[in-house]
């Protein structure tokens, strides 16, 4: 069993995680976080409905974190989606497997799970200091923090820094802890928006109508850099200045390297799925008698609403008229990606504490003793799980690494400890 004692610095899903295995190994744990509640951002992610983790098979779901991969598989091997679903099943919390492979609470809320987590941390003897928002290290080492009224200075064996990314800063992730690492000689890569929306520009006309609406379903196709033709199905929604929701999340990672890259992403949009042009162009050439243009498309082609609305949008009054044009722009409607939404808008970010400074255990290799976990490094991944799912799994690494490395430091095996920054 460990005896050292170890700062859990942010308590989101991560820090919680890593609170529960440091204090499991016998540590004195003592975690803080800058808000009055722990888990702000978790118990916003169940408000429609918690993605906790996915059913795919490994492979597949590592393949979900791109570049890197390797290093999340790492991670995972240990605490996958199966041991996730278990430890929900440990706090009193079934899951179940939607229609799409996603793992939800029975209940789909996060806020049952939270409640009990937090309160089964407390009883295994974990202290929680809100309010405390981490400034960085004095000049003899120890944590600083501010709280209500008062400064305070803390010591420990090892630290967990658990600190989020940069999106919605309100529910805590503000970023802070960039330049507070950066001027300890730390890599960082820049943070970006990731699983956000984009800027379109559509006429107010448009926007005014159909603003909040779903495109669905709907196919997107665009080519990538390296040639590739990228097409997925899904829904998305439009929203007052361009898109966002699930299928441009899928998608946004690229998106948002392809508009750095070139400053705009033009896609085509089907609106069709499933039915060809020609079809499309024999039933839209039918007579249409009296009848609207729109109620034309609806009764000939099934197309009406939001998706009727990016016809008006796209084309001419004459090509309006037009079966085969219309046909045409309903399987490959033009749209130009300006630029992603901002950071703060987004469900997570991309960029963070590199992996080549950290160590296996996730210990920075500049500061040792200080270990990382969560959104604040740099990896990504599309919603679907698979960001809660890597967040407890690295909380998992850098909480028994903590533990142990108290240990380590006071038997002489580790080089320095946390009090000698
Ligand atoms: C709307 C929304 C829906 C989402 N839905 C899902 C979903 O269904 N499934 C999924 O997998 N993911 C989802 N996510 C993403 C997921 O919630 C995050 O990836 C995850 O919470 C990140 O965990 P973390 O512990 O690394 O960081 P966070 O949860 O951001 O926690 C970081 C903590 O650090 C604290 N902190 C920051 N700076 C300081 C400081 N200087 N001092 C003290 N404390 C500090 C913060 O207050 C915060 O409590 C969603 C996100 C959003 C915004």
């Amino acid at each position: 069993m460990s005896t050292n004692s170890v700062a859990i610095i942010g308590g989101g899903p991560a820090g919680l995680m890593a609170a529960e295995v440091a204090r499991a190994a016998g540590a004195d744990v003592q975690l803080y976080d800058r808000l009055a509640s722990a888990g702000r951002k978790f118990l916003i992610a169940g408000k429609g409905g918690l993605n906790l983790t996915h059913s795919e098979h490994f492979d597949a779901f590592i393949a979900r974190y791109g570049a890197r991969r390797d290093e999340v598989g790492r991670w995972l091997a240990t605490f996958g989606a199966d041991a996730v679903r278990d430890w929900a099943r440990g706090l009193g919390v079934e899951t179940f497997v939607g229609t799409s492979g996603r793992v939800f609470p029975v209940d789909l809320k996060a806020a049952p799970l939270l409640r009990g987590w937090v309160r089964r941390l407390r009883a295994s003897g974990v202290g929680f200091h809100m309010q405390h928002r981490w400034l960085g290290w004095n000049a003899d080492g120890a944590l600083r923090f501010s709280s209500p009224g008062a400064e305070r200075e803390m010591f420990a064996d090892a630290v967990v820094l658990a600190l989020g990314g940069g999106s919605w800063p309100v529910l805590g992730s503000d970023a802070g802890w960039l330049p507070m690492l950066r001027e300890r000689g730390v890599d960082i890569a820049p943070l970006q928006p990731a699983n956000c929306g984009f800027d379109v520009g559509w006429s107010a006309h448009f926007a005014s109508r159909h603003a909040g609406h779903p495109v669905k379903p709907v196919v997107i196709e665009w080519r990538a850099a390296d040639g590739r033709v990228v097409r997925q199905q899904g829904e998305f929604v439009i929203t007052a200045g361009g898109v966002e929701g699930s299928l441009i999340y899928a998608l946004s990672a690229e998106l948002r390297d392809a508009i750095t890259a070139h400053g705009s992403v033009a896609v085509h949009l089907d609106l069709a799925p499933g039915r060809d042009a020609q079809r499309l162009a024999n039933d839209l050439a039918r007579p249409r008698g009296s009848r609207s243009l729109t109620e034309h498309w609806r009764r000939h082609a099934g197309i009406e609403g939001v998706k009727a609305g990016l016809l008006y949008e796209k084309l001419s009054r004459d090509d309006l008229q037009d079966p085969v044009r219309v046909a045409a722009t309903l399987k490959a409607l033009p749209l130009t990606l300006l630029r992603a939404r901002p950071i703060d808008e987004a469900i997570s970010s991309a960029g963070g504490v590199r992996f080549e400074g950290l160590d296996a255990q996730l210990m920075l290799k500049k500061l040792p003793g200080v270990f990382c976990a969560g959104e604040m490094i740099d990896w990504e991944a599309p919603t679907g799980g698979y960001l809660l799912t890597a967040c407890l799994a690295s909380g998992r690494i850098a909480g028994h690494a903590a533990a142990a490395w108290g240990d380590r430091a006071k038997t002489g095996c580790g080089s320095e400890s946390n009090k000698a920054l």
